[in-house]
């Protein structure tokens, strides 16, 4: 049996698995603030999971993705954006150590896609590019069949290409990067700049101190309040820029959005596909698919499990 993990900003999702990707159970629990509250957390999980299915055989290895820079050789986590207190921290040695089990890491977009490839809409095609939507936009590409890594196993920041060389600045240095505009974290900000503008709009009748969020945006949308489909409409089509340079880059059989904004798919896609259409080269940008991950839930933390599986070599 395999473990995989996928610590969140607010979860820690885990599932039980076997070689084949079949969940013998699954657990999410809040995240925890300090190192030791995560650490003891996975422990925990771990030693759950062990002894209520000790009639299946032992955890052979565990998969952990987290959101951040991360050096998946050394298993360390060298800074996140979710755990302050993670720098330089040897979160898979650590856990090896309590656990006597082999233990691996990966960044977090990085087990989506790996997920998505083994359980979901990926194992339909060879070339596929994915964008997950949260704080930030995360990303990964399979080529070829292959998940493309990079040097250092940490490529496809699809959040922090440039769609705009004056524009906003980044918390990575940059300037006019993709997450600036196209991010969960980008549409609330989004629609807070237009409450004013929409005198009219549910979100200025929300409890007062409430931050306006990604989640009360989609949710107005889908209500159909002009701001909140206003807002949709804007990221959708920075995303759509981000996308056309995508699309001919890697020539995709499919681009598939993972991440919480990817529940919006059907008020995103459209206007995606429009400006692809404008802007991306003809005979790259035909026939590409556009899907959205099916089961947001498990996939990540599938996806850790499957990385373990396959960096025991089996
Ligand atoms: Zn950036």
């Amino acid at each position: 049996m395999y473990v995989g993990i996928d610590i969140g900003g607010t979860n820690i999702k885990a599932v039980l698995t076997n070689r084949e990707g079949e969940i013998y159970s699954a657990k999410s629990t809040g995240t925890g603030k300090t190192i030791k509250e995560i650490d003891d957390t996975i422990v925990d999980i771990i030693s759950e999971f062990m002894s209520a299915f000790s009639d299946r055989g032992t955890v052979q290895a565990v998969g952990i993705g987290a959101a951040g820079s991360i050096d998946g050789n050394k298993g360390i986590i060298i800074t996140s954006p979710n755990i302050q207190a993670w720098k330089n921290y040897p979160l898979a040695r650590n856990l090896e150590r309590r656990l006597g089990i082999r233990v691996f890491l990966e960044n977090d977009a990085t087990v989506a896609v790996m997920g998505e490839w083994w359980q979901g809409h990926g194992r339909k095609f060879r070339n596929w590019i994915m964008l997950t939507l949260g704080t930030g936009i995360g990303g990964g590409a399979v080529i070829d069949n292959k998940l493309y890594t990079g040097q250092s196993g940490s490529s496809m920041e699809f959040g922090h290409i440039s769609i705009d060389y004056r524009g906003k600045k980044c918390k990575c240095g940059s300037i006019g990067c993709l997450e600036q505009y196209a991010s969960a974290s980008a549409l609330a900000r989004n629609a807070q700049s237009l409450l004013r503008k929409y005198p009219a709009s549910a979100l200025n009748l929300r409890p007062k101190g409430e931050p306006v969020t990604s989640k009360l945006v989609y949710e107005a949308a889908m209500k159909k309040d002009e701001l909140a489909v206003h807002a949709i409409e804007e990221i959708s089509f920075y995303l759509g820029v981000g996308i056309a340079n995508l699309v001919n880059i890697f020539n995709p059989e499919a681009v598939i959005l993972g991440g919480g904004l990817s529940k919006a798919h059907r008020m995103i896609f459209p206007i995606v596909k429009k400006v692809v259409a404008e802007r991306a080269l003809p005979g790259l940008k035909d026939n590409v698919k556009y899907l959205a991950v099916k089961t947001q839930d498990k996939i990540p933390a599938l996806g850790a499990a499957k990385v373990a599986i396959d960096s025991l070599g089996l």
